[in-house]
C-alpha cells in the first residue's frame, strides 16, 4: 500500500477507505482504493464533494440520477415567494400549510387544504371543522381528500444557478488527482493541485465555453455525461485535465509545471442517469497561454454558456413531464376499483392522464 495523496500518512487497513473519483453524490460510479486515507476523506472530501453536490443538486434531483444513496429532497421556491420540497420521485411537497375556503353562491362552502403532511392537514381540518361547523360526514369526506402534494405543479419555480468557487473547485481538483493516480501517475509530481488543496495556494482551474473549440470531439448534445480526462504530456512537462458535468459546467485544470514521466492520457465518462460509460473522445490541445488566459476567464463565451445551460434545462423541463406522468399513473392505478368496469375504470385512468399525454407530446 502507498501513502495518503493529501496528508502523506501510510494507508494501512485500518484508515483504508474507498473514494469516488467523480462524487457519488453527482451520479459517479467509479470507485478507487488507497488513494486518500480516511481522515483526510472524512475531513475533506466529504466537504467539498458536498459543496459541489449541492451546487447540482437541482440538475441532479431533476435528471433522476442514478446514485447509490437516495437523492435527497430538494428545496424550491415559486415566484409567489411559497416553498415547497421537490421529491426525488418528482412531485412537490408544500414547506408552509396554506389553507382556503370560499363561499359558494348557494351559501355552500370549498375547503381547500395543502400540507407538508397528513398530521398537519389534520390538525388543520380539525381547527377548520370547528371554525365552520362541519358535520362528521364532511369531515370525513375531506379527510378522505386530503392531499399534501401539489401536483402537477402549474407554479413557475424559481433557480438559480452558481456552479463554482474555491470548495467545489478543490471537488473538481481532487476528481482530477483520482483520475491520475489510476494511471499510476506520481502525484507527488502535481504541484499545482495539491498547493491548491493542501495550502490554499492559486486555484489551478478555469471555465472553459469557447464559441470556436470544444476538446469534446464525439459530443452528443442529449446526453448529460459526466467526463474526467487527463493528460500527462512529457514534451510540454505538464499534466492538464478535463472536467465536464452535465454535458455543460466545463473546467480545464493544471495539475502539474514539472511533469517527468511517461506521456499518457486517460478519460472516464458516464451518463449519471443510465450509469451508462460513454466513449468519448478528447483532444486537449492546451498552451500555456490558453492555461493563462482561461484562469482569467477570457475564454467564457456567455452565449455558449447559455446555449448548453438551455440545453440542459430542456432536459429537466421533459424529464419532470415524465415524472409526472409516471406518478399520476401510479395514482391512476392506485385508483383502480374492481367493483366497476373495465371500461368505467379506464375512464378513470383517463382523467388522471390524459393531460399530461398532451403536455409530453407538445415537447416531443
Ligand atoms: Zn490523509
Amino acid at each position: 500500500m502507498n501513502n495518503c495523496t493529501l496528508c502523506d500518512a501510510a494507508i494501512t487497513l485500518d484508515n483504508q477507505t474507498e473514494e469516488h473519483v467523480i462524487p457519488q453524490s453527482i451520479g459517479g460510479h467509479l470507485k478507487i482504493k488507497n488513494f486518500i486515507c480516511r481522515r483526510c476523506n472524512n475531513k475533506f472530501g466529504h466537504s467539498w464533494d458536498n459543496i459541489l453536490a449541492d451546487q447540482l443538486a437541482f440538475f441532479s434531483t431533476s435528471l433522476n440520477i442514478i446514485r447509490e444513496k437516495k437523492l435527497p429532497s430538494y428545496l424550491v421556491t415559486d415566484i409567489d415567494n411559497k416553498q415547497y420540497l421537490k421529491h426525488p420521485e418528482g412531485d412537490f411537497f408544500l414547506v408552509r400549510p396554506v389553507t382556503n375556503v370560499d363561499s359558494n353562491a348557494d351559501g355552500s362552502l370549498n375547503i381547500h387544504i395543502q400540507a407538508p403532511n397528513q398530521k398537519i392537514a389534520k390538525q388543520i381540518l380539525k381547527k377548520v371543522s370547528k371554525e365552520y361547523n362541519l358535520s362528521d360526514e364532511n369531515q370525513n369526506l375531506m379527510l378522505k381528500s386530503l392531499t399534501n402534494k401539489i401536483s402537477p405543479m402549474d407554479k413557475v419555480i424559481k433557480g438559480e444557478i452558481n456552479f463554482g468557487g474555491e470548495e467545489s473547485g478543490r471537488s473538481l481538483v481532487k476528481t482530477a488527482l483520482a483520475l491520475a493516480f489510476t494511471m499510476d501517475i506520481d502525484l507527488d509530481q502535481c504541484d499545482l493541485a495539491k498547493e491548491y488543496l493542501l495550502n490554499s495556494g492559486t486555484p489551478c482551474f478555469g471555465y472553459f465555453y469557447s464559441p470556436n473549440r470544444d476538446f469534446v470531439k464525439n459530443r452528443n448534445k442529449n446526453i448529460p455525461f459526466h467526463c474526467v480526462y487527463i493528460k500527462a504530456d512529457s514534451q510540454l512537462g505538464r499534466i492538464f485535465g478535463y472536467i465536464e458535468y452535465f454535458g455543460t459546467f466545463r473546467v480545464v485544470l493544471s495539475l502539474a509545471t514539472n511533469y517527468k514521466g511517461e506521456t499518457k492520457e486517460a478519460i472516464y465518462c458516464i451518463d449519471p442517469t443510465s450509469k451508462q460509460t460513454i466513449d468519448l473522445k478528447l483532444d486537449l490541445d492546451l498552451s500555456d497561454d490558453d492555461i493563462e488566459r482561461i484562469y482569467n476567464y477570457e475564454i467564457y463565451d456567455l452565449d455558449v454558456y447559455q446555449e448548453s445551460i438551455g440545453k440542459l434545462l430542456d432536459k429537466v423541463i421533459f424529464q419532470s413531464k415524465i415524472n409526472n406522468l409516471n406518478n399520476r399513473f401510479s395514482e391512476a392505478m392506485e385508483a383502480w376499483d374492481k367493483e366497476k368496469t373495465y371500461e368505467e375504470n379506464i375512464s378513470n385512468a383517463m382523467k388522471y392522464l390524459e393531460p399530461h399525454f398532451k403536455e409530453i407530446l407538445k415537447l416531443t
